[in-house]
């Protein structure tokens, strides 16, 4: 049986009201235009109607950034800051987001398509990601070692590795940015950062929040435009340290291969294919309401969305039919609307490489339980799609969908799920749903994912490390090393007393 999806879209009367946001670039402290003057206009996905424009950069502005970011780790102040006036500057920034929450959230919802309420989570989450970085401005350090022998002391130094290129992608775009920026900014570095053309405003007005909170010229530079001409350059250009990206596993593995071509550091916080594990001994309903949530929340463009579950073969039915009957009362449409919990996708191109994804499974004989196609309106939806009979080898199982899309997985018993678990290319994150305490143990320890919840899904904190095996990245970011990541060790060797002659006798005593 083929389940139609009930819900109709929510309509909201706010769209029209918003005035379009005219963003520039920030580059050694000066609000610019693009060199060769053209802009690019971001339209919201929702509604039709411009949201903002941005320059476009060239070649000339990016080497102008970077050499601005350059000059100011080289020959500037920050990098020479003491911990706690960083640490003062990236609380006020903290506290310069919170004031402008609604505005930032607002536009945050209109170029991404994602439900206000759900952006105002976001934003004001960031205040806590700046302010965590400023503790960690003030306690990351190096080491020393007395146990070297009388006449040797040993000083390890934590200094910033220097510039940094940092690449952000549309679904999370201030979120993503804030587990970045303020890490590098409290190692030190100076950067140059390069969001998705798709959703750059946010970015930009936080430069706004970073001259006022008082970070010097060149600290922090902005280039908006397309990625293989802006971004590309952060990956290769001698004079960038480090770079930073969040993205596809696809253009994560090809700006982290020119990357270390140059031997830069790098870090990439890529794609998942994140399996949730049920077992029939879990609480049923949070489990339940976990499904749904982790699979429709952000719409499903999240690299953390629980887009497989594995569940036991004795209540794949069960499941089955409980979780179309709570995705069927999600409600889905305009992300203005108070009740929204699914909003627009972001792109045309976004929508229709989910649909060729869920059409791909159910040619290769997977069953359609709900939803499946796009709604006929104005804006890019997708109908919650749920879609069960999936086998480990079909590529729904196995590829990342990006959209509102689940696929039920049966297995046998936990060894059989590890394994099913396993058998991605990606290990970003993971669930096990059980009341057994070993059962839980057994599969959090089998599984190769940067994190795995148990008994819940996609919390997070800024002291938790965050970041995946495998294709799903390099690195980690957020927890007490994040700092850390954005340095470079230096080992000092202080000798004591007399230095005792490469090849001459001691003298008799
Ligand atoms: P991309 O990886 O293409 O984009 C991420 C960032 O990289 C954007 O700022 C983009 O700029 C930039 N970029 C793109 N191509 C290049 C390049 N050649 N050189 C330098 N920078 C580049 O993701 P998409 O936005 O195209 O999304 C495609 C898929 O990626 C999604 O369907 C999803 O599977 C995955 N994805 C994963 C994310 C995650 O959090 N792990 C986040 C977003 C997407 P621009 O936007 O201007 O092209």
């Amino acid at each position: 049986m083929t389940y139609d999806t009930a819900t109709t879209l929510l309509k909201s009367d706010n769209a029209t009201n918003h005035e379009v946001f005219r963003g520039r670039m920030y580059i050694d402290g000066k609000w610019t235009e693009s060199a060769s003057e053209q802009r690019f206009e971001r339209r919201s996905p929702a509604h039709g109607h411009v949201v903002s424009t941005f320059p476009e950069a060239t070649a000339a502005d990016v080497e102008l950034a970077i050499a601005a970011a350059d000059a100011a780790f080289r020959h500037g102040r920050w990098p020479k800051l003491k911990g706690a006036e960083r640490a003062r500057v990236l609380l006020a920034i903290a506290d310069g987001i919170k004031a402008r929450v609604e505005k930032m959230s607002l536009i945050e919802s209109l170029e991404t398509g994602k439900p206000l309420a759900q952006a105002r989570g976001e934003v004001s989450g960031c205040v806590d990601l700046w302010q965590y970085a400023a503790s960690l401005a003030r306690t990351t350090s190096g080491d020393a070692y007395d146990t070297l022998g009388e006449d040797m002391l040993g000083i390890v130094l934590r200094q910033p590795v220097g510039v940094v290129g940092l690449i952000t992608p549309w679904n999370f775009p201030l979120w993503i940015l804030s587990q970045k920026l303020p890490f590098a900014l409290a190692a030190g570095c100076t950067c140059v950062v390069k969001p998705s053309e798709l959703t750059s405003s946010t970015t930009v007005m936080l430069m706004e929040i970073l001259e006022e909170a008082g970070v010097p010229a060149g600290v922090v530079n902005v280039v908006t435009g397309k990625g293989p001409s802006v971004g590309q350059p952060l990956a290769e250009h001698d004079a960038i340290d480090m770079l930073s990206f969040t993205g596809s596993t696809r253009v994560g593995s090809l700006l982290g291969g020119l990357a270390s071509k140059k031997l830069k550091k790098v870090a990439l916080e890529l794609g998942g294919k994140n399996p949730q594990i049920v077992f029939p001994d879990c609480d049923w309903d949070a489990m339940i309401d976990a499904v749904v949530f982790g699979v429709y929340f952000n719409a499903g463009e999240c690299c953390n969305s629980g887009s497989r579950v594995l569940v036991h073969e004795s209540i794949a039915e069960r499941f089955a039919q409980a979780v179309v009957e709570r995705a069927r009362q999600v409600p889905v449409g305009d992300p203005l609307h108070p009740d929204c919990k699914i909003g627009a996708i972001v792109s045309e191109h976004q929508l229709s490489e989910i649909v060729g994804n869920i059409e791909k499974g159910v040619a290769a004989g997977a069953r359609l339980r709900l939803g499946g196609k796009r709604y006929d309106a104005q804006g890019l939806y997708l109908e919650p799609t749920i879609i069960s009979d999936v086998t480990p080898d079909m590529s729904i199982a196995r590829e990342e969908i990006f959209g509102p899309v689940l696929a039920i997985i049966p297995f046998s018993d936990a060894t059989q799920a590890i394994e099913i678990a396993n058998d991605t290319a990606y290990g970003l994150s993971a669930a096990v749903w059980s009341r057994d305490i070993d059962t839980c143990l057994t599969v959090a320890r089998g599984i190769d994912a940067g994190t795995v919840w148990v008994n819940t899904f996609l919390d997070g904190y800024p002291e938790l490390p965050f970041g995946g095996f495998k294709s799903s990245g390099v690195g980690r970011e957020l927890g007490k090393q994040a700092v850390e990541d954005y340095t470079e060790t230096k080992t000092i060797q202080l000798h004591i007393g007399e230095r005792r002659n490469w090849w001459l006798p001691r003298p008799a005593a």
